[in-house]
């Protein structure tokens, strides 16, 4: 039996939490939502393509959770409080096996959120996800690009490099027999199902001076804290958290995807010194590790070094088109 467009939404889309601030979901020409008062809204949309940000074989489960993690993240950069998702698909044909294991994977990534799945579109084309996430923020806690200082001290969240070297095992760019299967395993964990830092975010936001969310590599996301914040910095590669899997690598790959590669989905924030007591106390209440690579400087440009001594790098980062 062929499935309809309602079948569809009733069948793997019409379910999850259920919030109290929805005044009405999925069903008419527009879902009605109801804000908070005291509050900002935080929207932001991200697309998936097959061919550019997934594969013909990438399983619909990992599909689905990552087009709701890549906008969980974009939010979790700025501080936000998750609370509705869009979700725009197209897909070149009605797959009941697909379509339920996208909806496992989207859903599955949204509810440790709380998040409610408010609407949406349907079309008929090549396969690609568009998800729309919105959330809350507090007016003068949202961090932005825009507020590093100088001396600021620049941190990340967790490691480095995994997501790129995943990519470049699938693309088959570097021999994967040199790794186990538990780390093959843990890198495409990281590559397809990073997971959101949303409460990192949400506990960095009234000390963080500037945030974004690592996407298109350490540097070329640095850099628009950098420009945005019209500040400079020397970051000190040695510092940097790098993914075990990647010590297996040649140092200058090693490097190129931890600067380079993209698809961490990692923070990257800056603090004044004076909150280093703060951000300590931060860490023992999460299991997420933050490590200072570098410092802000007045000086416009970004300098890099390493075991203390000034090193030239290239930086490619992700490139869109
Ligand atoms: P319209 O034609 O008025 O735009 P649709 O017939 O496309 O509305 O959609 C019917 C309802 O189903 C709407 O509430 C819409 O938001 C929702 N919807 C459509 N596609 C999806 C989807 N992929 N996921 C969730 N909700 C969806
Ligand atoms: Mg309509």
């Amino acid at each position: 039996m062929s499935l309809s467009e309602f079948d569809i939404i009733t069948t793997y889309f019409q379910k999850g939490n259920k919030r109290k601030d929805v005044v009405l979901g999925i069903g008419d020409d527009c879902a009605i939502l109801r804000p908070p008062s005291q509050k900002n809204l935080l929207i932001s949309t991200d697309t998936l393509n097959i061919g550019v940000h997934f594969f013909e074989d990438t399983s619909p489960i990992d599909i689905g959770f990552k087009s709701v993690a890549v906008s969980l993240s974009d939010l979790a950069a700025m501080g936000g409080e998750p609370a509705w998702l869009l979700l725009s698909l197209t897909l070149p044909k009605a797959d009941p096996i697909w379509l339920e294991g996208f909806s496992q994977g989207l859903f599955s990534c949204m509810q440790p959120f709380n998040m409610q799945l408010v609407g949406g579109n349907l079309t008929k084309g090549p396969l690609a996800v568009t998800t729309q996430i919105i959330g809350f923020g507090q007016a003068n806690q949202i961090m932005t690009r825009s507020g590093a200082k100088p001396k600021d001290l620049i941190y990340v969240t967790g490691t480095l490099g995994g997501g790129a070297l995943a990519l470049a095992i699938l693309k088959n760019q570097v021999d994967r027999t040199v790794f186990t299967p538990a780390e093959i395993k843990g890198l495409m964990q990281h590559l397809w199902r990073p997971e959101p830092r949303i409460q990192e975010g949400q506990k960095i936001s009234p000390i963080a001076h500037a945030a974004i969310d690592i996407s298109d590599g350490l540097l070329a996301d640095l850099d628009h804290i950098l420009t945005s914040s019209q500040v400079g910095a020397t970051l000190e590669l040695d510092k940097i958290p790098v993914s075990s899997s990647l010590e297996k690598m040649k140092p200058a790959q090693k490097y190129d995807f931890v600067l380079n590669g993209g698809d961490d989905y990692e923070l990257c924030f800056t603090i004044s010194r004076e909150n280093i007591p703060t951000l300590k106390k931060i860490m023992q209440s999460i299991p997420t590790h933050f490590t200072c690579i570098g410092e802000i400087e007045a000086k416009q440009g970004l300098r890099v070094k390493e075991n203390g001594k000034a090193k030239h790098i290239t930086k490619s980062g992700y490139q869109h088109f």
